[in-house]
């Protein structure tokens, strides 16, 4: 059983520590932990005798993944793409194309809320089944006010609907939308929406507990971001980011200026930017499925950001353009191999301190007393072997909060 005891976040050699106990045993009780240790221990209590018994036969379990970045809400895949960008298309060509977000944000416009519901739960059924137990989810393909509205309510109907936690994003400040781009002064105007119109709504209704901007080549720059954030702060929205993905613009120093819960994607980082993650509480969140799906060579400097001593997470950024995959332990086996991190840390990288991004350090990522009883079991005889058996899912049962959401029928191997 690896428990990740000790608090979060974790930064450098903490990363490591997975609180690793052999022949583990826990009991919950209203889920949550009351007790964790050896089977011995934990048998040996009277309310563990008259408690109902699951045995895990040997399996390693785990706390739950916590997703801390995903754009859980949209209506289709674009395959179209894929097949452009394996002959060449950049990304951003793509985009220009008409292609990219715009392209999911037809096709989100279009769709019915009960479309879009009824992907998004097939969706959290998914992530459950590879052991993840918290998801973020954020806003961003609608970019108008009823389209974003649509999202941010169906964030909040889908937490009350499943098993999954839904911790709901704003990120109205996506990309600048089409009918906004024909216009002089459009980034602006648009940003104006979001102020004028979005937040108050979001705030009245309670859609949402962060504010997202996409800061980049191509999306918003710096100074708007400052606005935005500023913004969704008054708001009492806490800010996080989309930084340092296609080109190094100065938004992480921004992120930590700020104080953002976290800056995401950080593929451009430069050494100073680096050395500032090390001293500061805003997670360094690193999404390698999007450099995969792209085909990319350029993966976040996640070794030196853990030498650094930053709080490093991993989340699978699931979403139709960049990162087609809800699949944590793919995303572990990719940060094994692309980001040189040890099994161990990024095991620890995607639970505590992807709980940590979603400010739940205190609730889940870890599985200590008075916790949320939410737990990955995988069909495997090492740790190790969760990322090392790449592309195949061994997720044997998910639990949450004491109940289990996800049982293999068959073996997993
Ligand atoms: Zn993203």
């Amino acid at each position: 059983m690896l428990t990740l005891r000790g608090g979060g976040p974790r930064r450098g050699a903490s990363l490591s520590n997975l609180g690793l106990v052999k022949d583990g045993a826990l009991l919950v009780r209203d889920s949550v932990i009351a007790t964790v240790g050896t089977r011995a221990e934990v048998e040996k209590l009277p309310e563990a005798r008259a408690a109902e018994k699951l045995d895990l036969g040997g399996r390693v379990a785990l706390p739950g993944f916590v997703d801390s970045h995903t754009h859980l809400v949209h209506a289709a895949s674009r395959a179209e793409e894929y097949e452009l960008k394996i002959a060449g298309a950049s990304y951003e060509e793509i985009a220009r194309k008409g292609g990219g977000i715009l392209n999911s944000v037809n096709k989100l416009r279009a769709a019915t809320a009960d479309e879009l519901k009824k992907r998004a739960k097939a969706a959290l059924r998914q992530f459950a089944a590879h052991g993840t137990t918290t998801v973020e989810a954020k806003s961003g393909y609608g970019l108008d006010v009823a389209s974003e509205l649509k999202i941010l309510k169906l964030h909040k109907e889908l937490a009350a609907q499943q098993p999954l936690e839904v911790a709901s994003t704003f990120l109205g400040a996506h990309v600048v939308p089409e009918e906004f781009r024909k216009k002089a002064d459009g980034a602006e105007r648009y940003i104006k929406l979001l102020e004028e119109s979005l937040l108050p709504a979001i705030a009245e209704h309670k859609l949402a507990e962060f504010c997202d901007v996409f800061c980049d080549r191509g999306a918003f720059t710096v100074a708007q971001a400052k606005r935005v954030l500023q913004a969704g702060r008054q708001w009492g929205l806490a800010p996080r980011m989309h930084a340092e993905q296609l080109s190094r613009t100065g938004a992480s120093q921004l992120g930590m200026l700020l104080r953002a819960v976290s800056c995401d994607h950080l593929e451009q980082v430069n050494k100073k930017d680096i050395q500032a993650f090390g001293k500061t509480e805003t997670v360094a969140t690193l999404l390698p499925g999007c450099d995969f799906h792209l085909g990319l060579k350029k993966y976040a400097p996640a070794r030196e950001l853990i030498e650094a001593g930053a709080i490093v997470a991993l989340a699978t950024d699931y979403n139709p353009g960049t990162s087609p995959t809800l699949s944590m332990p793919m995303i572990l086996s990719l940060a094994c191999t692309q980001l040189r991190m040890t099994p161990a840390e990024a095991i620890a990288a995607a639970t505590i301190n992807g709980a940590y991004a979603l400010r739940r350090e205190k609730r889940v990522g870890s599985l200590e007393v008075n916790k949320q009883a939410d737990i990955a079991v995988f069909e495997v005889a090492d740790y190790r072997e969760i990322p090392y058996y790449f592309g195949v899912n061994h997720c044997w049962m998910t639990l949450k909060r004491g109940r289990a959401i996800h049982a293999a029928n068959e073996p997993t191997t």
